[in-house]
């Protein structure tokens, strides 16, 4: 057995089609394209790609981009004024703060001062609850990208075993809550979870968000799993998931390749929400 690709470049490239159609009929019924802002504070590395692919994928699917830049120093009262005028802003359907902020800045205290109609990350704690309730609401980039990848895998979540390696608030959670709404029986692991391949051996359905390069091997799934590996890790210049995809190749039904799996998903997840949010709430 080999297992079959599921390539996030591919299917990210055929949702964001469908956002470019939307965003084209959202401007010709307002008069104005659905827009989305991104808060940049300090001088990651990283965060400057991933703020910079966010803004190409913008322009991409015609969706406005406002681009807001602050130093390493910059206040939490700075970004607050900043995330409340935005609030305000009628050109402004989505909020995005790119993190980690610096670390004198409390994450939680900036994020909830997002309006909950412009929270297209879903990390507020509205629209959290309102996951957690089974409520229509704006829900985490990541997981709904993985929610569409194990779609496009043609498998019926309901009655399958999910198992997802990581409980954050922004992957492994939400996850959890969506596969569970989908009828999955959904075991959640942790750093502190004892012997994990006997839990990773029982997955239909495996999701690693560990950020551990590698923690997973092919002899610790389950034969024909659908594997979903959301870690990224950089090493020497070079990235690597979770999983070790050589060794899971034989056993496993469905793989995501590391890049080019839930990351490229992540992205087209995230104008989904500006759209979502720009038709819903504008
Ligand atoms: P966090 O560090 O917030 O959470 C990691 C989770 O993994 C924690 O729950 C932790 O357990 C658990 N964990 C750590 N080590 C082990 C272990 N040895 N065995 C079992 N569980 C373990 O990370 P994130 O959820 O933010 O991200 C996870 C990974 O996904 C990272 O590599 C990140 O870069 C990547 N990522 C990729 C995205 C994409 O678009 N492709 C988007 C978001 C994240 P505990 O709670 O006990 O500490």
């Amino acid at each position: 057995m080999s297992a079959k690709i599921l390539d996030g470049k591919i299917l990210s490239h055929k949702i964001k089609i469908e956002i470019k159609i939307e965003a084209a009929d959202f401007e010709k019924k307002t008069g104005r394209k659905a827009g989305l802002a991104v808060i940049l504070a300090g001088n990651d590395a990283a965060s400057a790609v991933y703020v910079k692919n966010k803004i190409t994928a913008c322009a991409e699917t015609g969706v406005q981009s406002f681009e807001i830049k602050f130093n390493e120093n910059v206040s939490e009262s700075a970004l607050i004024d900043e995330i409340e005028r935005l609030n305000n802003d009628k050109n402004v359907d989505g909020i995005l703060v790119q993190l980690p902020l610096p670390c004198h800045i409390n994450e939680d205290a900036v994020l909830n001062k997002i309006s909950y109609k412009k929270d297209v990350d879903g990390f507020s704690s509205v629209n959290a609850g309102n996951l957690m309730l089974g409520n229509p609401s704006l829900r985490p980039c990541t997981p709904s990208g993985v929610m569409e990848l194990i779609k496009d895998s043609k498998a019926d979540i309901a009655g399958k075993v999910a198992v997802i390696v990581g409980r954050s608030n922004t992957v492994g959670k939400p996850l959890m809550m969506m596969l569970l709404e989908k009828n999955a029986t959904v075991i959640i692991c942790h750093s502190k979870t004892k012997d994990l391949g006997n839990f990773t051996k029982m997955a239909d359905i495996l999701v690693v968000a560990a950020g551990k390069k590698h923690l997973i091997t092919g002899n610790m799934l389950k034969d024909n799993a659908i594997v979903i590996d959301v870690g990224i890790n950089s090493v020497d210049g070079k990235l690597y998931g979770d999983v070790d995809y050589y060794s899971s190749l034989k056993s496993a039904g469905f793989i995501t390749p590391v890049p080019g799996g839930v990351g490229p998903m992540t992205i087209a997840m995230l104008l989904k929400n500006v759209l979502k949010a720009a038709q819903k709430y504008s």
